[in-house]
């Protein structure tokens, strides 16, 4: 058994399965203090034995290999957590190797492994929500730098009518701070799901996420890129989104089919969690 923890900033989601990324049984609760979060993960695998676990983590994480704290949650704004050295404190509590990874990896992992990325060979996971993040895997492994991507974070062209100055901490204007749910939230003073019938507003989402898929797709090449996270409930806004990175694309790499490009995640929310039994068993 493959024991995961999707390790979100709002509920810590603890799972286990099977290699063919089967969930036997799984479990849900909000993220608190890491003392109360990580008792109720020992309490579910002490009921689960497991010979390895698979995390995916809210962020910033170190990930830089041969760092001496890999596998800490560097400076968050979540003030508990700030340089709380989760792998380390996993791996003590359940005595098990663990494998560890930004939350958008593994949800890029699942459905790389097991969902709408199953016959590619390179998915990017692009999740837009709280935050915005992606992760690209490729050849069945994670992309990797010195340290984890922040893909959220790239600067934009403005809309001429977007006045708007952006939620950004510390770009204002960068994809994140255009585009994902808070700053949608800001720009209208009401929540993303109420403005479901202002066609506007999607349409200025999927200028903003068009340019940045246009970015990462001359970048990258990725064979699937995978839209989700909450604000991507909102379904129309695939066809925008394909429409305007056409246009954006302008003919200059051939894309015979944008639909199979640009796609949904398959995994019903649980690709987070598969992935973590996939970055496990693969580790
Ligand atoms: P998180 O990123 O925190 O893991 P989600 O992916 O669920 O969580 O994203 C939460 C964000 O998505 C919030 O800003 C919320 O307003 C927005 N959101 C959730 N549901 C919808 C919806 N149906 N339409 C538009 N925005 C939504
Ligand atoms: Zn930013």
């Amino acid at each position: 058994m493959i024991g995961a923890i999707e390790a979100g900033g709002t509920k810590f989601v603890c799972a286990v399965g099977n290699p063919d990324g089967t969930i036997i049984d799984s479990t849900a609760f909000p993220t608190t203090t890491p003392d109360d979060t990580l008792a109720k993960v020992e309490a579910f695998f002490a009921k689960h034995p497991i010979e390895k676990l698979g995390v995916g983590a809210f962020g910033p994480i170190n990930l830089r290999a041969g760092s001496e704290n890999y596998g800490m949650i560097e400076k968050t704004p979540k003030i508990p957590w700030r340089y709380y050295p989760l792998m380390e404190e996993l791996e003590k509590r359940l005595s098990v190797p663990v494998a560890i990874q930004t939350d958008v990896v593994v949800a890029s992992m699942g459905e790389y492994e097991y969902g709408i990325g199953k016959h590619a060979a390179s998915c990017l996971y692009i999740t837009v929500g709280t935050g915005i993040g992606a992760g690209l895997v490729q050849d069945g492994k994670a992309f990797q730098g010195r340290n984890h991507s922040e893909m959220g974070h790239v600067l934009l062209q403005k809309h001429p009518d977007d006045a708007f100055e952006g939620a950004c901490p510390s770009h204002g204007s960068c994809l994140e701070g255009l585009a994902a749910g808070p700053a949608i939230e800001a720009r209208y003073g009401i929540k993303g799901a109420e403005l479901a019938d202002e066609d506007h507003v999607w349409e200025l989402e999927a200028y903003y996420l068009a340019q940045a898929i246009m970015d990462y797709f001359v970048i990258l090449s990725p064979e699937k890129i995978i839209l989700g996270g909450g604000v991507m409930k909102q379904e129309k806004l695939y066809p925008m989104i394909r429409e305007k990175f056409m246009e954006l694309l302008n003919d200059y790499i051939e894309v015979e089919d944008v639909e199979a490009l640009i796609v949904a995640p398959a995994l019903n929310d649980e690709q987070g969690v598969k992935g973590c039994i996939a970055l496990a068993a693969k580790s």
